[in-house]
């Protein structure tokens, strides 16, 4: 979730003040780090995973689970079991927003050879092992999107009253400041978040009409002052804290690529599939103890930390604020970085004009440029007093403040002042499965694909304004089987990997015109497995590659089961997280068909989701013959 400073942090009026001195030092860190890595070439292609975990309790007497609040606990004992005392410990910890989450990734990145894809699921199993180690009886680390009942009364372990006051952090109805990580930077994030936006933060999921559902579904909140009133809609699910949404887990991969064009490259074209593969991850479906009608976490989040203000919305004229911006700081990338990909950026696309004109005036070419204006259209939302004045020529703070809190479907990430690190992506619209064998196949996939990328120069550009339709309708129940995405047809019309402004631009005037020729409507099926005359498929190239590689027969059968799985999902022979667990509520026993994740129906489902994360049981209708290892 980001850069974690340590000290006195400031409020919204105090970190106001000081937003236009971390934009100015945060591009002179930027164009520093440039200026000195631009030309790095001859990275070698290293990678890693993410996994976000929640911390859980089952309690068998009173048939309820909850969210354990010490994460910081358990992330110490793990920090001080494994990287405090070996450097080339397997794994490592970091925190999350909830003080129930904890973060795990590799101890080292993965490399780029075939073999390594052999040590994935190993080294998660691993993540998992350890961090159980450390709990209590009763408890469990769950791989879960959404925790169902997340803002219900007495959902966490120690029970907390929620602060529906002006002081506290989130001001919210349901999720206490308590389930808030303790470190200051998330409290601060969601205060300032609120301060900025100059109200709480709302959420409206569609609610999922069962037959006893309510009709108009409406709730009213007694400790309410008004704001819930004034933002609730009828038939949704209203939410109003932060923690709704980052409150959730994903499953992440970065790439380290080996020279700048190449990130640019990646980053443009694995922007196409953020939308596709997260519904293919569909794994959160249920909100606030109700049945909700989506099955992506996605726009909650996008909504949980939204800071922009009514001006910004366009509700009221621009009068205090700069810009009207379009989008929350958690969303969809809004341009391409590559000169091919320029007549695809089809998009309103705000920036800082100054910025932007600064940028160019010292080299920077406009794609580059524009991308960095646009994210410096934001106010750095948490700072610290002890980290105001820098060295800008060694530290990048500012910078960080202002791209790690705009959370795209993609980050472009120049490397750290003085490291050895190269240019990187990080692909973040996954979310989390419940196994550490699917959580290992979507990853090797996703790996595997920007191989095929690199290796075939492929190109999926579409205009993104069809990438961002294929956003809403990744997030629908049942996209996967139901949703159909913007898709390009002839992926083999290569992209010139040549960031040459000049060139391309004379090809794209020629080609513009027949752009919207190039995609077409198609299922994930199609995308994914191929149809005859309308798509070869994307497993289908995978596996062209993976012939053509050296590949030892074990891992060969370890990609190939991956691969299964994702295949699987996609014809629908197998069902994805969310449309398994919504099949689990609808056939419990006491479930009422009023849309009502009751605690006990919340029990059972976790504990159901424990025994198959642990191997104790087999879940054919979600992973098929297919064998989860487990614990
Ligand atoms: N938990 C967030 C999500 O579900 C991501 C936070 C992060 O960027 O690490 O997307
Ligand atoms: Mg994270």
């Amino acid at each position: 979730m980001g850069l974690l400073s340590q000290g006195s942090p400031l409020n919204w009026v105090e970190t106001k003040k000081y937003a236009d001195h971390v934009r100015k030092h945060g591009i002179l860190q930027f164009l520093n780090i440039y200026n000195k890595v631009k030309d790095r070439q001859k990275d070698v292609l290293k990678w890693g995973d993410e996994v976000e975990y929640m911390l859980v309790e089952l309690d068998e007497k009173n048939e309820k689970a909850r969210l354990i609040l010490n994460g910081h606990k358990v992330l110490e004992t793990l920090q001080e079991q494994g990287e405090n005392i070996d450097p080339n410990h397997p794994t490592l910890w970091r925190p999350e927003y909830g003080s129930y989450m904890i973060e795990g990734t590799p101890g080292q990145p993965y490399g780029g050879t075939m073999s390594e894809f052999n040590t994935v699921e190993d080294n998660m199993v691993k993540r998992r092992r350890e961090a159980s180690s450390v709990l209590h009886e009763h408890e469990t680390l769950c791989t879960i999107t959404a925790f169902p009942r997340l803002g219900c009364p007495g959902f966490t372990k120690p029970e907390f009253r929620p602060t529906p006051v002006e002081k506290g952090v989130s001001k919210s109805l349901f999720f206490p400041d308590e389930a808030i990580n303790r470190h200051p930077r998330f409290s601060t994030l969601t205060r300032n978040i609120r301060h900025r936006r100059g109200e709480k933060v709302v959420i409206n999921v569609p609610i999922f009409k069962d037959k006893n559902t309510a009709s108009p579904f409406l709730e009213t909140f007694p400790e309410d002052d008004g704001e819930a009133a004034r933002a609730v809609i009828p038939d949704h699910i209203y939410m109003d804290a932060m923690g709704f949404g980052t409150g959730n887990c994903c499953l992440q991969v970065t790439f380290q690529a080996c020279s700048i064009n190449e990130a640019r490259y990646l980053y443009d074209q694995l922007a196409t599939f953020c939308p596709i593969v997260m519904a293919l991850s569909a794994a959160s479906p249920f909100y606030r103890g109700f049945v909700s009608d989506i099955d992506c976490r996605w726009g909650v989040i996008s909504a949980s930390v939204d800071d922009r203000t009514r001006e910004e919305h366009g509700l009221e004229p621009l009068k205090n604020n700069k810009f009207r911006i379009h989008k929350s700081r958690y969303d969809s990338i809004d341009s391409y970085l590559c000169f091919c990909g320029e007549k695809y950026n089809d998009i309103e696309l705000t920036k800082d004009e100054e910025i932007y004109k600064q940028l160019q005036d010292a080299g920077i070419d406009k794609l580059l440029a524009q991308h960095i204006a646009h994210l410096f259209i934001r106010d750095p939302l948490s700072l610290f007093e002890e980290k105001i004045n820098l060295d800008d020529e060694n530290e990048s703070d500012h910078f960080e403040n202002l791209q790690s809190t705009n959370w795209q479907t993609m980050r472009f990430k120049p490397p750290p002042p003085n490291s050895d690190i190269g240019w990187r992506v990080e692909f973040r619209p996954m979310e989390v499965q419940l196994t550490d064998f699917e959580n290992s196949a979507y990853v090797v996939f996703i790996v595997l694909l920007t191989r095929v990328i690199l290796s075939y120069k492929l190109d999926f550009l579409i205009p993104l304004s069809k990438v961002d339709e294929n956003m809403k309708v990744a997030q629908k129940r049942n996209a996967v089987q139901e949703g159909l995405f913007y898709f390009r047809k002839d992926i083999y019309k290569g992209c010139n990997l040549l960031i040459d402004s000049a060139s391309t631009a004379v090809q794209n005037g020629v080609e513009s015109e027949g752009v919207h020729e190039e995609y077409t409507l198609m299922s994930i099926d199609t995308i994914i497995n191929g149809k005859e005359g309308v798509f070869q498929g994307l497993i289908p190239i995978l596996n062209c590659y993976l012939e053509n590689m050296e590949v030892d027969v074990d891992t060969r059968c370890t990609i190939l089961n991956y691969l299964k799985l994702i295949k699987k999902r996609a014809s629908g022979e197998l069902m994805t997280m969310a449309r398994w667990m919504r099949e689990f509520v609808t056939k419990h026993p006491q479930y009422k068909k009023d849309s009502v994740i009751s605690d006990r129906i919340n029990y059972d489902l976790i504990c159901q989701c424990d025994r198959i994360a642990r191997g104790q049981e087999h879940c054919p209708e979600l992973i098929g013959d297919l064998i989860n290892r487990g614990l």
